[in-house]
């Protein structure tokens, strides 16, 4: 889709979007620069250059996508890139969270990322030494992108409550064969995500129908389909967070 575009220019509309690069440095280096790869790391999107790499993390509200010409900017539109064919890449972001990086250097931006879930050397095993190496609550632990890639929010609440593990668990509490369900509840959520998305891990879709598959995400007071029980919305770690209390079974006592 991206890979073999030439981007002619950029016009970068709000350069707070950029970091450690001026406005006037970025429009520069991308003119005429051709897309040779489109990657992804977690929540970062890695367009490769042939001399650099352009850095993407949609954040909260950034979305990026492409416009046919004819296109007139939008009012959250960040940066705008020009491309040969006349069509336009835009990254729009409507609450200014996404950043963008042009780097020659790509561990200066996601040299400290954990590891990707659907590594070969991702096993239960080392899921479970990584956890119990912790003394932190679980779902802060696994939103933590240096702990584990590309784990957010939603899939967090499904994958804990696949594992029948509750979000409020030390993470130095976590049996293997917890850390065993935990990691094949990772794979299926990541999957299911990707599968209802209609989109490849290489891309971030946003859309699809994944939201008409969650077991405990965004359904709150409505019933586990396990148990019938109603779903709980609590906050941990100021993010939402939702868990079913009978199949997530409440912090066993003395581990705090
Ligand atoms: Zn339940």
């Amino acid at each position: 889709m991206l890979v073999g575009k030439v981007i002619t220019s950029a016009s970068v509309f709000w350069p707070g979007t950029l970091e450690k690069i001026s406005a006037e440095q970025f429009m520069l280096s991308i003119r005429n620069q051709k897309i040779l790869a489109v990657l992804r790391w977690a929540k970062y999107i890695d367009l490769q250059f042939s001399d650099f790499h352009v850095f993407i993390h949609l954040r909260m509200s950034g979305d990026l996508v492409i416009k046919e010409h004819p296109y007139s900017p939008e009012k959250h539109d960040r940066i705008v890139f020009t491309m040969e064919d006349g069509n336009f890449l835009v990254f729009n972001d409507t609450r200014k969270f996404g950043r963008v990086w042009l780097t020659s250097n790509p561990e200066d931006v996601i040299g400290n990322l954990g590891p990707e879930p659907f590594s070969p050397d991702f096993t239960p095993a080392e899921l479970h030494a990584k956890l119990i190496s912790h003394h932190r609550m679980i779902k802060p632990l696994l939103l933590d992108q240096s702990f584990l890639s590309g784990l957010g929010n939603i899939y967090s609440d499904e994958a804990l409550f696949l594992s029948k593990i509750h979000p409020q668990r030390n993470s130095d509490t976590i049996n293997l064969d917890e850390a065993v369900r935990l990691y094949q509840a990772i794979q299926v959520v990541l999957n299911n995500g990707i599968e209802h998305n209609g989109a490849s891990i290489d891309w971030v879709y946003r859309g699809g129908s994944f939201q008409n598959h969650f077991h405990v995400y965004a359904r709150e007071n409505q019933p586990c389909q396990f148990c019938g029980t109603p779903i709980i919305k609590i906050v941990v770690g100021q993010r939402g967070t939702h868990f079913c209390p009978v199949c997530q079974p409440g912090i066993p006592s003395g581990h705090f």
